[in-house]
């Protein structure tokens, strides 16, 4: 029987690549994290991201600006590199745009491009350009990360706090989002994060990667969960993807150094990847994550 995408799911399919790709010793980090780590300098490694945004998928041409989907286009693979620890530096852009675009649309998307871009001290170094049915926009970022400062999805400990640098809303801003740079330096600066990734799938589903990889589990306490916005279910928001707060565990011992604006909200315990809710009777439930999937 032929099995359809949508039986085995977006992540199968990828860990079922990973499976088949072999890599040479100048990889250090391959598939399955937010960035690539490759061998690079002495002190340092680079990091290599990709993500791509569909029209219809990620954006509505009618609701969204061209200027602000070229910088989501940007602003999500910066969330990768600061979700590693590391410092964005140079990106490609590959665009596929319809016929009936104008040039002056196409100008403000690369403006939304650009503008990020220096924002954040990146080069725009090349492209591709092609027509398409929808509009794509697809980036590649480079970014260098100092060795003692890498954080991956693998590597949370017993007894980690779990830890979120913001609120989560029902209805998040993930086009006009800023990608938690300031935040990632501060953490490997200041907090001695064991793991880290950001939250693009949903809170659930992005900590169960970061289980998964560590080989751990986790308590998540509804009290903790901070709502920004209006009054809306802990539920449904811990299930809201395009959040891009970054997520991360670290020792208890330095939560004293924690700014007023991040959140613990849960710890890791156990062996087994799984995920223990507790509400805020007490009550404690495993749950499993019903964040956002392709296929
Ligand atoms: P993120 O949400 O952080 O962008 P993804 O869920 O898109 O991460 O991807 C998870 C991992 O799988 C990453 O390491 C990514 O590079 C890899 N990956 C995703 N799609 C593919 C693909 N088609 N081929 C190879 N690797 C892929
Ligand atoms: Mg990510």
């Amino acid at each position: 029987m032929r099995r359809h995408l949508s039986d085995i799911g977006e992540f199968a399919l990828i860990e079922s690549i990973a499976k088949s790709v072999k890599t040479g010793p100048s990889v250090i980090k391959g598939i399955g994290d937010d960035c690539a780590v490759l061998e690079y300098k002495k002190n340092k490694h680079l990091l290599f991201t990709t993500d791509m945004i569909i029209e219809g998928v990620h954006f509505d041409c009618k609701k969204s600006s061209p200027l602000s989907i070229g910088r989501k286009a940007l602003a999500v693979n910066i969330s990768d590199i600061a979700a590693c620890g590391g410092i964005p530096r140079w990106a490609v852009v590959s665009a596929g745009i319809p016929k009936h675009i104008t040039s002056s649309y196409a100008h403000d998307m690369y403006k939304g491009i650009t503008s990020l871009a220096q924002r954040f001290g990146i080069d725009l170094v090349g492209g591709d350009t092609n027509c398409s049915k929808k509009l794509v926009l697809s980036i590649a970022l480079l970014g260098e990360v100092l060795k003692d400062e890498l954080v991956l999805r693998q590597g949370a400990c017993q007894g980690d706090s779990l830890v979120i640098t913001g609120p989560l809303y029902e209805k998040p801003d993930h086009l006009g989002f800023t990608p938690k740079l300031k935040e990632s330096r501060f953490i490997v600066k200041e907090l001695m994060p064991t793991a880290m990734i950001d939250i693009s799938d949903g809170l659930l589903s992005d900590l169960e990667h970061i289980l998964k990889k560590s080989r751990k589990g986790a308590f998540v306490y509804e009290s903790l969960i901070p709502v920004g916005g209006k009054k809306t279910s802990v539920k449904k928001i811990i299930n809201t993807g395009e959040q891009f707060e970054l997520l991360f565990t670290m020792p208890k011992s330095m939560l004293r150094s924690i700014p007023k604006s991040f959140y613990v909200i849960g710890e890791i315990s156990g062996d087994r990847p799984s995920i223990t809710f507790v509400s805020r009777l007490g009550e404690r439930k495993k749950i499993s994550p019903g964040g956002y999937t392709h296929f």
